[in-house]
């Protein structure tokens, strides 16, 4: 399996039966209107197959079709030890057919099929697996009340969830959301991005196969502002689950108050500060710093996009990082030795080109990469970019571009890294360098970010949380703590007679 070469990638993606239609109370079906619209391959502008364009009246459907599963208890009431067992089944078939989901992937997003299978993949049958096994060992609780009476506080599913999620990272962050959502006993409609529905629609038919009982999990290509917003107004859905922009964000959260008050998780974006002092393992930190923003082209919230670097070792540093910016140029996201594929489509490609622009305007210094290579593929590729000399004042520093660019900026004492570190609207993740265990710890704790690396970036597992601070959004997915975003808390008090 690990030395498949990029021909046999290609050839095994011939052979793929692509699924686009809805899945809706337990098989595919057709928009009700009919219609569809073309998913493509990032890496070279082919169509890869029609997708279906589901809007209100397929929402109202799958909605409807959800809660008479919840209500029906087929689901909600099955014991936790049984919904356990479903949940590892389904983990275990997604792992059996992980070649062919890599590949899906790596078709429909234009991630590297090396991360698809090494990384994605793996990461969502770990979710799945990990919440099914942990729900039969959460106990709920019984407080100290006094003598004759009794206390239950009970952790009880919220409904009907609606889950929406972004093109760049489609199969992980739908296993994020459907592992704790199912796992706690809920229904789920979920709606992945238009332009990257593939793997979710080809794990439904597995969750199925898996023992998922109908209308459980819907899954409704559609558009955001029309398909995605009737879920967000929706009066009978009780939660929402939310992974995309900051602005999107904000929209959510309005058609909660407008709507019903469902409750309303969100993982938005970000600007990581990475910042690098003198003492540290430099070697390790500027191998780090290109994988920390370079990884997925860039198309990560938690990406390393400010570099923040001591003073005196400045120059030394970006010399090594630019060493390392070398072996991120884009290629072929079927050739294994690909690191960075293509921008997901040509208007993030110019975002990113516009980014380049802005950076030259407000006088930072373009020192590697900064164009559009590949233009002859039918993707849209961008080489690894790098500015240094950057204020944190400037836009390069302060908007989530979103691609391959990264922004150096210098500082010189560990009140000012901080101080610059926190001049973000983002509090999403981050990372310090240093081998004083001091320096080390005091600025971990004192950037206000929900997930921060000491020595390391992108580091954590599904048993830590996730989730921002700020306007990196709220709620917490991965882990235990993700539980608590999809249950309510019932208290039941009892009194004895005497
Ligand atoms: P986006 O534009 O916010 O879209 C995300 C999802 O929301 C898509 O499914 C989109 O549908 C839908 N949507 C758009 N407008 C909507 C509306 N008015 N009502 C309801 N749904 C709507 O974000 P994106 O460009 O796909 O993803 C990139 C963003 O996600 C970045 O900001 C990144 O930082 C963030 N992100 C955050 C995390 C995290 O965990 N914090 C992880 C990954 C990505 P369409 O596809 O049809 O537009």
């Amino acid at each position: 399996m690990l030395d498949r070469t990029a021909s046999d990638w290609r050839r095994l993606a011939g052979d793929l039966d692509i699924e686009g239609r809805a899945f809706v109370n337990g098989r595919f079906t057709d928009a009700l209107s009919g219609e569809t619209r073309p998913t493509v391959n990032p890496a070279n502008g082919q169509e890869l197959a029609e997708v279906a364009v589901c809007g209100p009246a397929d929402a109202d459907l799958a909605v409807k079709g959800a809660r008479a599963a919840f209500e029906s208890g087929a689901w909600s009431e099955m014991a936790p030890m049984e919904r356990k067992m479903v949940l590892v089944r389904w983990a275990e078939l997604i792992d059996r057919h992980r070649e062919e989901l890599a590949l899906l992937e790596t078709l429909d997003v234009g991630k590297p099929i090396s991360d698809t299978l090494n990384v994605d993949v793996p990461s969502a049958v770990r979710s799945i697996r990990w919440s099914g096994e942990a729900i039969d060992k959460i106990y709920d609780e019984i407080p100290p009340t006094p003598r004759d009476t009794l206390a239950l506080i009970q952790r009880l599913p919220l409904g009907v969830v609606a889950a929406i999620v972004p093109w760049n990272f489609p199969l992980s962050t739908t296993a994020w959301k459907l592992a704790p959502s199912l796992a706690t006993g809920n229904s789920v409609v979920l709606k992945p991005a238009s332009n990257t529905p593939l793997s979710a629609l080809f794990i439904a038919r597995l969750a199925a196969e898996a023992g998922l009982p109908d209308g459980v999990l819907q899954v409704l290509p559609g558009p955001g502002g029309s398909l995605g917003k009737h879920l967000a107004t929706h009066m009978d859905i009780d939660g929402l689950t939310f992974t995309g922009s900051t602005p999107v964000g904000k929209q959510l959260m309005q058609y909660s108050g407008q709507s019903n008050l469902k409750r309303t998780f969100l993982e938005l974006g970000g600007k990581s500060p990475n910042i690098v002092f003198a003492d540290a393992d430099l070697e390790k930190a500027a191998t780090m710093a290109a994988v920390a923003v370079f990884y997925n082209g860039g198309q990560t919230c938690t990406a390393g996009t400010r570099l923040i670097v001591q003073r005196g070792i400045e120059e030394e540093f970006l010399e090594r990082v630019k060493k390392n910016a070398k072996n991120w140029m884009p290629g072929d996201p079927l050739d294994p030795s690909t690191a960075m594929g293509p921008m997901i489509d040509e208007a993030q490609c110019r975002t990113v080109a516009e980014y380049v622009e802005i950076g030259r305007g407000e006088g930072a210094e373009l020192v590697f990469g900064g164009e559009q290579v590949l233009q002859s593929s039918g993707g849209h590729y961008h080489q690894p970019t790098i500015f240094a000399g950057v204020n944190n004042a400037m836009r390069v520093a302060q908007e989530e571009i979103f691609g391959p660019v990264l922004s150096v900026i210098p500082f010189d004492t560990r009140e000012e890294a901080v101080a610059i570190a926190n001049d973000s609207i983002y509090g999403l993740a981050g990372a310090v360098w240093s081998r004083d265990i001091d320096t080390a710890h005091r600025v971990a704790r004192a950037v206000r970010v929900g997930t921060m690396g000491i020595n390391n970036y992108f580091g954590g597992d599904i048993t830590v949380p996730f989730g921002g601070f700020k306007q990196s959004g709220n709620g917490r997915d991965k882990s235990i703590h993700a539980f608590h975003d999809y249950t309510e808390l019932k208290t039941t008090w009892i009194e004895f007679g005497s």
